[in-house]
């Protein structure tokens, strides 16, 4: 994968270690970030920069798939640094990602909060504190799905909705890499769905992951799980066959 890096950073949750893969596009012009991690990653998103001998303060831009805390958390401590960094997202992400609506992940967790046992009422309350102290950001550019960024050859907006409205996916033709955001995750060795739970419409979510069959996809960098290139055509057709 010429110019596409992987940025693996490790995030503490109680116990368990979580690794997430926010990715670098990079031409002769443009650095971009492909989502910026959780609210404390700015540090390290640096060292991981450091490693591949790159520096957030070379960034242009910074492309957000879906409003979900680990995905634009740094977003607004990124922009403060940098304000030079431009931030896109889809038009359906955009009034969430500067703050003009209330995150739909805090809608959903408000949402179950009566429903859940009482031993788990206490964690969902701080997990709806947590969600509503992402900080939000002033301005987005909105970029169309369906368009064809001019960036690194090339890069393809696609709707992938259903984990959220306006989750999108990332493809970059020349080098048959998809960029799924949330749309596909790796568990264990295996492609699949992101948790159902997590899933605002699961309708969108199985159209969206039909209609990757369309691409031509070698290499896929799930943010949960890193790279997926074994028989990428062959798992989505598994993968589609399940929903029947
Ligand atoms: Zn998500």
């Amino acid at each position: 994968m010429n110019n596409i890096f992987m940025l693996p950073i490790t995030f503490h949750l109680d116990k368990t270690e979580i690794m997430i893969y926010p990715t670098i596009l990079k031409d002769d012009n443009e650095l971009i970030m492909i989502d910026c991690g959780y609210p404390d990653s700015v540090p390290k998103l640096e060292n991981a920069m450091h490693k591949i001998e790159l520096s957030l303060n070379q960034l242009t831009k910074i492309i957000i798939t879906h409003h979900d805390h680990d995905h634009m958390g740094a977003l607004r401590e990124i922009k403060q640094r940098y304000p030079a960094v431009e931030i896109l997202c889809s038009k359906e992400e955009a009034p969430y990602i500067t703050g003009q609506r209330k995150s739909l992940r805090l809608q959903q967790a408000e949402a179950i909060q009566d429903t859940l046992p009482e031993s788990e009422k206490e964690y969902g309350k701080q997990f709806q504190n947590f969600l509503a102290s992402v900080q939000k950001v002033d301005e987005v550019t909105v970029i169309k799905t369906g368009d064809i960024l001019p960036f690194c050859g090339g890069i393809e907006v696609i709707d992938t909705k259903g984990h959220m409205p306006g989750h999108i996916s990332l493809y970059i033709e020349k080098e048959k890499v998809l960029i799924s955001g949330d749309a596909l995750v790796v568990e264990g060795e295996k492609l699949c769905m992101a948790m159902p739970q997590y899933v605002l419409n699961m309708q969108d979510a199985q159209d969206s992951i039909r209609k990757l069959q369309n691409y031509d996809i070698e290499k896929i960098i799930c943010y949960h799980g890193g790279l997926y290139k074994s028989d990428v055509k062959g798992s989505l057709k598994e993968i589609i066959e399940s929903f029947k």
